[in-house]
C-alpha cells in the first residue's frame, strides 16, 4: 500500500519560514491499497487533506474518511476538501460514535455550522454518509481498519491501524498515556489499546507533541513525549517509528535536533513532513 503524509502538525497549522520543510498542515493521511489509482481512505481531515485532492488528478473522492476524533486540528480540511465537495464525490465520514443522546453528524455539526462556519457537513456537494464508529475491525475494499480508544482530553478517541493484508500501519496521533499511570518511565504505561495498535506494524506513527523533559502531568494536554512513541514501538515489535503531531511552535531547526537525538534508537525513528510518501 502508498501512505502520503498530507499533514503532520499538531494543534493548530504552522505557516512561516521556520516551519517550511516538515510543514504547517494539520493532521491528515491518505492511504491506497495497491492497485488503486488515488487514495481511498483518509485519515484525519485536518488542513492537510487539501493536498488529497492533487493526488486525485481531477477525480473525485470516492472511499472514507476516518476521523480519530473532533478536535479542530482533525477536521477543520474537511469543508476544503475540494475533490469531495463536488457532484460525483462519494464519501462515509466515520468518526468515534460520541455517546448520549448526540449522533454522529449533530456532532461533527456542532464544530462546522453558523455562526462558527458557513454552512454545515450536509451543504458539501456530493454523496456524503456520516456515522459513528465503535472500536473493532472494519474492511474497507482491500484494506482493513482496526480502530480502539486511547485517552486523550477532551472528547473520545481512537488510534487506528490501516492493514492491507501484508503490510500495517498504525496511527496515533492524539495520545495521552499519562492519563492511565506513569508507566516504567514516567511517560505512561503501555496500554492494552496501544499495543494493540502497534503490535508487529510495520510503521507507527505516533504523537510526539511533547519531549521527555517538557511533560509533566499538569501540562499534558493531552498529548504524549515523543520517547513514549520509542519505547511503545519497542515493546510492541514496531518495525519503525514516525513521530507525527508535532508542536506548532516546534522549528524546522528543532524538529532537526529531534530526529537526531534519537539516532542510536533500538528502532529507526524519524520525523514525519508533509508531502512524504511511503510504499510498503
Ligand atoms: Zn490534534
Ligand atoms: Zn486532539
Amino acid at each position: 500500500m502508498r501512505i502520503d503524509i498530507c499533514g503532520t502538525r499538531g494543534s493548530t497549522p504552522a505557516p512561516g519560514r521556520d516551519f517550511v520543510r516538515y510543514g504547517g498542515h494539520t493532521s491528515c493521511l491518505a492511504f491506497r491499497s495497491d492497485e488503486a489509482p488515488g487514495p481511498e481512505l483518509v485519515l484525519d481531515a485536518g488542513t492537510g487533506i487539501r493536498e488529497v485532492t492533487g493526488l486525485l488528478a481531477d477525480r473525485a473522492f470516492r472511499g472514507t474518511i476516518a476521523l480519530t476524533h473532533l478536535h479542530w486540528d482533525h477536521m477543520q480540511g474537511l469543508p476544503f476538501f475540494r475533490a469531495a465537495d463536488t457532484d460525483g464525490a462519494e464519501v462515509r465520514l466515520l468518526l468515534p460514535e460520541p455517546g448520549g443522546s448526540l449522533g454522529a453528524e449533530a456532532a461533527l455539526e456542532r464544530a462546522m455550522s453558523p455562526p462558527t462556519f458557513p454552512i454545515t457537513p450536509r451543504q458539501l456537494r456530493g454523496r456524503w454518509t456520516i456515522a459513528g464508529l465503535e472500536p473493532g475491525q472494519i474492511q474497507l475494499g482491500r484494506l482493513t481498519l482496526l480502530a480502539r480508544e486511547i485517552p486523550h482530553k477532551g472528547g473520545r478517541t481512537f488510534g487506528y491501524r490501516v492493514s492491507d493484508g501484508r503490510r500495517a500501519v498504525a496511527y496515533l496521533p492524539d495520545h495521552c498515556p499519562t492519563d492511565l499511570g506513569p508507566g516504567p518511565d514516567g511517560l505512561g504505561p503501555y496500554h492494552e489499546a496501544a499495543v494493540e495498535l502497534a503490535a508487529g506494524a510495520d510503521i507507527l506513527m505516533h504523537d510526539s507533541f511533547w519531549l521527555a523533559d517538557e511533560l509533566s502531568p499538569a501540562e499534558a494536554f493531552g498529548h504524549a513525549a515523543a520517547e513514549y512513541a520509542v519505547g511503545l514501538a519497542v515493546y510492541a515489535g514496531a518495525g519503525r517509528v514516525m513521530l507525527v503531531h508535532h508542536r506548532p511552535d516546534r522549528t524546522d531547526a528543532e524538529l532537526d535536533k529531534l530526529a537526531a537525538s534519537f539516532a542510536g534508537s533500538p528502532v529507526p525513528v524519524s520525523v514525519a513532513s508533509d508531502g512524504e510518501m511511503i510504499c510498503l
